[in-house]
């Protein structure tokens, strides 16, 4: 009689990569996928491992933080990116799939894996005996994510993800930005935000330039209201053209060091990591088009050659407060035979899923061999990604998606050239993960 010893609810790409890592590894995995049984309104086969829109896993280049963490997870025997390499179409330096071929050969593959059980139905409860892998994504439906909130007792699961911009911090222009804190509170080296102040007439030119930038539209399913505590800057502008002067852009507190008073107007930026490496612009979630939203920004002086390391997004989406939720093994604090993976970690996009997948299922089978993790060092990708879900965050701290970027990686210990600062970081991830990969013995990906 067939004894799952992980069950793995969802056959995305983190479900797959996690049920696939468990059973190359000798242990029993009920895969239980909802589709065709209930469709999302986002799938529309009964493949495993669909991607729901774009056919493009991004980039290959491992001067790309997603062409990193890609060369990091074929070395670590995964087989989605396997599976993507397989039935890859030409996309220049990105890797783009042909979508059914790469749906069919992850369903294949796991579907004959004599220690793989698919099954094919709706999960809506929870069984806390069996070392699970909540895999949902985040369109989980049947009513999961209800039973995984009362799971908590509390607060800690999101349905909206509203993101604001990213920039690295050396394309901060230093001359026509200052560093201060409001009021002067926390002035650890010269204060935590960089400022980017804009004159009057540069301020009201951008809130025009905003009126009437091109929006994404929002999905069908996606709702349409938004929180007021967290409201896209181009919904305030509608409201006013005063309205982001008296709200993320106030200036008040703020003494530009140049002119001893404060600007009209300034965007603050706030450190993103603990290296200081890439800062996120407060309070700017939008849903501005990605060149909009490089055109317009970069009309603010700081911001002129400004590198944007993620651009601003919102939708719909599903997440848990993973920092406050999960243990150092991504365990659950209060139930340890659960885990979560995926993009419902509070990852974003694909294959930063596909990775949690992988991470899930290691930290699952080291805990039912009595063993523990090591986890990946921080300079590398996966490590980088981990420490976003994992790093413990103040009280007040918010918690919210990313996708790979070299801003959740330290900063380089030597100077180094512009230029050469990406691939050298690339090349001591390359290097850091080698005794990591030695200690979690990859699989075989196909
Ligand atoms: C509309 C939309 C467009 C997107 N476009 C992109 C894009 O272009 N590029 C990108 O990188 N990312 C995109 N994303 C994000 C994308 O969803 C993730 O990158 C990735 O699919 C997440 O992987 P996952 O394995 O966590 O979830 P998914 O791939 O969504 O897999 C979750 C699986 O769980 C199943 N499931 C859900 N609930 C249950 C249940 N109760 N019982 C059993 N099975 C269940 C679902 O049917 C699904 O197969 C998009 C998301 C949405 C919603």
């Amino acid at each position: 009689m067939w004894k799952a010893d992980v069950i793995v609810i969802g056959g995305g790409l983190a479900g797959c990569e996690a049920a696939w890592q468990l059973a190359q590894r000798d242990l029993k995995v009920s895969l239980v996928e909802m589709k065709p049984v209930l469709m999302s309104k986002a799938h529309q086969t009964p493949l495993l491992c669909e991607l729901v829109c774009s056919n493009s896993l991004r980039s290959n280049e491992p001067v790309a933080g997603a062409g990193l963490l890609k060369q990091e997870l074929r070395r670590a025997g995964s087989m989605v990116i396997d599976s993507a390499d397989a039935n890859s179409v030409p996309a220049g330096s990105a890797l783009a799939v042909e979508r059914f071929g790469f749906g069919r050969t992850v369903t294949q593959r796991l579907a004959l894996h004599p220690n793989v059980r698919l099954e094919r139905r709706v999960v809506s409860e929870l069984s806390l005996d069996t070392p699970t892998i909540i895999a949902t994504g985040p369109l989980t439906g049947g009513g999961l994510a209800g039973k995984i909130r009362d799971l908590f007792g509390g607060d800690k699961l999101f349905f909206y993800d509203a993101i604001a911009p990213i920039v690295s911090a050396d394309s901060i222009d230093p001359e026509t930005s200052f560093r201060a804190s409001r009021w002067g509170k926390d002035q650890s080296e010269g204060g935590d935000y960089i400022n980017c102040p804009l004159d009057k007439d540069l301020y009201y030119e951008f809130v025009r330039e905003i009126q009437g930038a091109r929006k994404i539209v929002p999905h069908e399913f996606e709702e349409k209201h938004f929180f007021e505590g967290c409201l896209p800057i181009e919904v305030m502008v509608s409201r006013g053209e005063d309205v982001l002067r008296y709200g993320p852009m106030r200036p008040v507190g703020l003494d530009d060091p140049r002119t001893g008073r404060w600007p009209y107007a300034l965007i603050q930026l706030r450190p993103e990591n603990q290296y200081r490496t890439s800062y996120n612009m407060v309070g700017f979630q939008t849903r501005m088009a990605y060149p909009e939203q490089k055109r317009i920004f970069s009309m603010v002086p700081a911001l002129a050659n400004a590198e944007f390391l993620r651009f601003g997004s919102i939708h719909r989406n599903t997440f848990v407060d993973s920092p406050r939720l999960m243990g150092p093994q991504m365990q659950l604090i209060d139930q340890p035979n659960i885990r979560f993976a995926g993009l419902i970690t509070g990852v974003e996009g694909y294959i930063e899923s596909c990775a949690m997948g992988m991470m899930a299922a290691l930290f699952t089978e080291a805990s039912i061999r009595g063993r523990t993790l090591e986890i990946p060092p921080e300079t590398t990708a996966l490590g980088g990604l981990y420490n976003h879900i994992a790093r413990p965050r103040a009280k007040d701290e918010k918690f919210g998606p990313t996708n790979i970027n070299f801003g959740l990686m330290p900063g380089l210990s030597v100077r180094a050239k512009k230029k050469d600062r990406k691939r050298m970081i690339a090349e001591r991830a390359y290097a850091d993960l080698s005794p990591w990969l030695t200690s979690i013995e990859p699989v075989s990906a196909g």
